[in-house]
């Protein structure tokens, strides 16, 4: 594998540092023996992975950063990080299936109350119960105080009507943070916005599977809410403060989407450089030409400003520190070196990049998500832009 450097994180969390790597070496002997082997065909044909979920159960990965006292491994966001890096290198997917499940159980460690955090918490780390983030809209994705899903109030009660779509983990997932409208009428429109740990039942179905040119086996779906009854206990926050809530859960979110950007990056270098030293044109191997030493240089350059900026971002979050403008930095620049990697490893490889027997081609089908999922790469500038500004006042 492609030797890359990663700066030591600093520890937040009940873990030393050997600890941290049993955690991430078990992940690895659990990706070499059944997670690679199997991959191109669950791949190829959009199964869902039931079993590697149950062995994603026993690793613990359902409660990666949820605290210890709630039955977690309580890992910091910086070793999250590189076991969402390692599993993102073997099948982006599998990231995809605790990540916004990981996000749904940040809200309610972060803003829940004692009792919710009881109720909720220790059913999430053990898998029991898993699900995600439902925020977008068929009207609305980057434009979130938009949203037209609506919860209005009925004793002890709510009652939500609305449809959500794109929903990672929608068909085989159990429970979702749903954010919607308390007060469509409210000015500026965010206090209007409350965030709901919603749980499937009478009133909340899922109406189609979405299909995708990529970011197979994990399911996408439309969910429906229609007259849906929902316990005042489930509203997270409190009402009015939905949005807050969501955003801080997506720092976490787009640290989680960079490092699935490095382990696309980095799968994708990996395969170059092994495949620049066994094909042969001219009478040498290719990593002898000059045009393809550029290509590999580049590679590799985007890869470690990519991991740089996701561990430099992960390490604020950790200390507890605003982040929004280092994980959109590295959301950016991650997401964007696996889309160049991807292609520029299909190149390298000539016609077998084109094919489906290779896995070149799942990466540069599952790299362009990145760029669109847990915040446009366009809204990330924009976020850039005003941190920038409101961090260096005149
Ligand atoms: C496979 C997949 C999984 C997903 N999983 C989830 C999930 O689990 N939960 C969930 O809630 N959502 C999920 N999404 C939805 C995703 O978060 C949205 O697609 C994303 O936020 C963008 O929203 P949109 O598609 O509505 O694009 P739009 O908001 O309509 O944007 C269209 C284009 O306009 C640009 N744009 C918008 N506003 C501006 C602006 N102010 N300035 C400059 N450019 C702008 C955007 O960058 C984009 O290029 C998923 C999407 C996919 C494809």
């Amino acid at each position: 594998m492609t030797s890359i450097t990663q700066s030591g994180p600093d520890r937040q969390d009940g873990f030393g540092l050997e600890d941290e790597s049993q955690i991430l070496n078990s992940v690895e002997r659990w990706l070499e023996r059944d997670v690679r082997p199997h991959v191109r065909a669950l791949e190829h044909d959009d199964v869902y992975p039931h079993e590697m979920v149950e062995q994603m159960k026993a690793l613990g990965l359902f409660g990666a950063t949820i605290s210890q006292d709630y039955g977690g491994l309580g890992l910091s966001a910086t070793t999250y990080a590189r076991i969402v890096q390692k599993v993102s290198e073997a099948w982006m997917s599998l990231a995809g299936i605790f990540n916004s499940h990981l996000i749904m159980a940040a809200c309610v460690q972060r803003h829940g109350d004692e009792a919710q955090k009881q109720a909720l918490l220790p059913r999430f780390a053990a898998g029991e119960v898993r699900g995600g983030l439902a925020l977008t809209e068929p009207d609305c994705g980057t434009d979130l105080q938009a949203i037209r899903t609506r919860a209005a109030r009925d004793g002890d009660h709510y009652v939500i009507n609305g449809t959500k779509t794109w929903i990672s983990n929608g068909i085989h997932g159990q429970a979702f943070a749903v954010l919607v409208k308390t007060d469509p009428h409210a000015e500026p429109r965010h206090r209007g916005m409350s965030l709901f740990i919603a749980e499937k039942g009478p009133g909340f179905r899922v109406s189609r599977k979405l299909e995708k040119i990529g970011y197979k086996g994990i399911d996408s779906a439309e969910l429906i809410f229609e007259d849906y009854r929902v316990s005042k206990d489930a509203l997270i926050g409190g009402e009015g403060r939905g949005l807050a809530v969501t955003l801080g859960g997506l720092e976490l979110g787009r640290i989680n989407v960079a490092a699935r950007g490095c382990g696309i990056a980095k799968s994708a270098l990996d395969a170059a450089v092994r495949y620049s030293q066994v094909r042969r044109t001219f009478g040498k191997p290719i990593h002898q030409h000059q045009a393809i030493q550029l290509k590999l240089a580049e590679m590799a350059i985007r890869t470690e400003a990519a991991v740089a900026l996701t561990y430099n971002a992960a390490r604020a979050y950790d200390r507890g520190q605003r982040c929004d403008m280092e994980a959109g930095m590295a959301k950016y620049a991650a997401s964007e070196a696996a889309v160049a990697n991807s292609l520029d490893a299909m190149r390298i490889h000539g016609a077998y990049g084109y094919s489906t027997e290779f896995d070149i081609e799942r990466l540069y089908r599952d790299a362009p998500l990145l760029c669109i999922g847990e915040g446009t790469n366009e809204l990330q500038k924009i976020i850039i832009a005003r941190q920038l500004v409101e961090r260096n006042p005149i």
